[in-house]
């Protein structure tokens, strides 16, 4: 729907032989998204998913209030935010891994440029999965399957750390165990490298940055913006 309202604007603007301008989109595209159902219907939804936070069963309950009270009603419960929700390292696995041996594989995966993931999951007890050159599908490949457009050179990077000296402190660096199209990886001075041509926008890294902005804790480290490039997915 918001992709035919920014149709809509864009012919308009074209009949009217106006400019393609900031401006000019916000008052052809901007304004009618506005005023359409997604902006009624996505007030009614904002808060709809409230209570899962706090278990399956408060969730359902909170979209069933939601749902039959059009919005008016909803689960109480104050959204956590995500550096609140993530465990560290030691409190996830301490119970299976001695703390020593924890900090051990994180150095030598930090020398070895590699995530922690597997390291990891495979000390923890999980089977290794060998690497047998078949074919594993996973949702990456699900979101492929219409295929990526190639970002224009000199375009900047759409996934950037607004600040680097975070990324040296973060302590899980989750955004590069989320990223299961390996776009993030370990880089040096502990801030990671990412590679757009990895990327298949799925947005794991932006859910699961653990460091707030200092004085914007709403926000956090990972910014995620609009760039050159993209997903032709059949999602999409
Ligand atoms: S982007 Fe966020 S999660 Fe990733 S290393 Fe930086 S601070 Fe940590
Ligand atoms: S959006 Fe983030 S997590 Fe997803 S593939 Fe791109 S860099 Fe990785």
């Amino acid at each position: 729907m918001t992709g035919v309202l920014l149709a809509h604007a864009v012919t308009d603007l074209l009949a009217a032989g106006k400019p393609f301008g900031r401006h000019e989109l916000d008052e052809a595209y901007v304004a009618r998204r506005r005023h359409s159902w997604i902006e009624t219907e996505g007030v009614v939804a904002e808060r709809a998913r409230d209570g899962f936070h706090a278990g399956v069963v408060t969730g359902l309950v909170g979209m069933a209030l939601s749902g039959l009270s059009g919005g008016r009603l909803f689960m109480p419960v104050e959204p956590r935010r995500p550096h609140e929700r993530v465990r560290s390292l030691a409190q996830y696995f301490g119970d299976r891994i001695p703390a020593a041996e924890i900090d051990r594989i994180v150095r030598d995966c930090t020398q070895s440029g590699q995530p922690l993931h597997d390291a990891l999951l495979e000390r923890a007890g999980w089977p290794a999965i060998p690497y047998d050159g078949a074919l594993l599908v996973s949702h990456q490949d699900a979101l492929l399957v219409g295929g990526k457009v190639q970002a224009a050179a000199g375009y900047a990077d759409h996934v950037i750390f607004h600040d680097p000296a975070l990324c040296r402190d973060c302590q899980t660096r989750l955004c590069i165990e989320m990223c299961s199209g390996q776009a993030l990886m370990p880089g040096s001075g502990g801030v990671p490298v990412f590679d757009r041509e990895k990327c298949i926008h799925c947005g794991a890294c932006y859910w699961s940055c653990m460091q707030p902005l200092p004085g914007n804790p709403d926000r956090t480290n990972l910014v995620f913006r609009a760039g050159s490039g993209g997903l032709h997915s059949t999602e999409n």
